[in-house]
């Protein structure tokens, strides 16, 4: 496969960078494992980057500002991230992104939806937003097969 790298969230890679201290591992998907094996994944977590420790308090968007559950505003942080997650395409002239389905930082089309419900509504995550806005295209693992259709054909 000849291919750019790709942007990918940490916690998709396994590394214990979500709020609650785990990860979403995919690693066990084929598609993943072939893209590791050829050295393609460039992991960020837009939120540890951004300066937020981990385990945190979970965070939703609520009138695009980062707000966690304690009513604290950490949009500051999920800026700062996201920044960093851009700098990262720019270096490696990233063009696609394997983010986490429905975070505030990483979610692409479907969020939380700031109720801490577990409620989904339309929109993106600061990351997501910010590298759309840059021309990368974003995927999920809800849809990496669509991805994958694309780099191998
Ligand atoms: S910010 Fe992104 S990479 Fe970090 S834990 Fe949340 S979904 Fe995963």
């Amino acid at each position: 496969m000849k291919q750019n790298k790709i942007l990918i969230s940490a916690c998709l890679l396994g590394e214990n960078v979500k709020y609650d201290g785990g990860h979403n591992d995919i690693r066990a998907d084929s598609f993943i494992q072939k893209l590791l094996m050829e050295n393609l994944l460039v992991s960020i977590c837009p939120e540890v980057e951004g300066g937020l420790e981990t385990p945190r308090i979970p965070v939703e968007l609520i009138d695009n500002k980062a707000i966690n559950q304690e009513g604290e505003d950490k949009t500051s942080f999920f800026e700062f991230g996201a920044q960093k997650a851009l700098e990262l395409c720019k270096q490696h002239d990233i063009k696609y992104a394997i983010l986490k389905f429905r975070s505030p930082s990483c979610g692409s089309d479907i969020i939380y939806d700031g109720t801490f419900t577990h409620t989904f509504t339309s929109g993106d995550g600061i990351t997501a937003k910010l590298l759309k806005e840059n021309g990368i295209k974003v995927y999920s693992e809800k849809n990496l097969e669509e991805l994958k259709k694309i780099l191998i054909n």
